[in-house]
C-alpha cells in the first residue's frame, strides 16, 4: 500500500512492506524506515486534522536502524 506524503521526515510517499520481522513502511523519497506502529501513529496523527504539521516537538525518528 502507498501512503502519499506520509513520511515524517520529508513528506514523501511511504510504501508499506513486510518481511520476516513484520510490517514496516519505507519512504520512496528519502529511504526513511518506519516500524508498523510508527506508521500507524503518523497516519492517525494526519487523520486527526493537523494538516501534516508535527506539533509538540515529538519526532518519529528511526528507533533502530537495522541494516
Ligand atoms: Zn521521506
Amino acid at each position: 500500500m502507498l501512503f502519499l506524503k506520509a513520511c515524517p521526515r520529508c513528506e514523501g510517499g511511504l510504501v508499506q512492506e513486510s518481511d520476516f520481522y513484520g510490517a514496516y513502511a519505507v519512504c520512496i523519497q528519502c529511504g526513511c524506515r518506519l516500524a508498523d506502529d510508527q506508521l500507524e501513529r503518523v497516519l492517525r496523527f494526519r487523520r486527526s486534522g493537523a494538516g501534516g504539521r508535527v506539533a509538540g516537538g515529538q519526532r518519529a525518528g528511526p528507533e533502530r536502524a537495522a541494516a
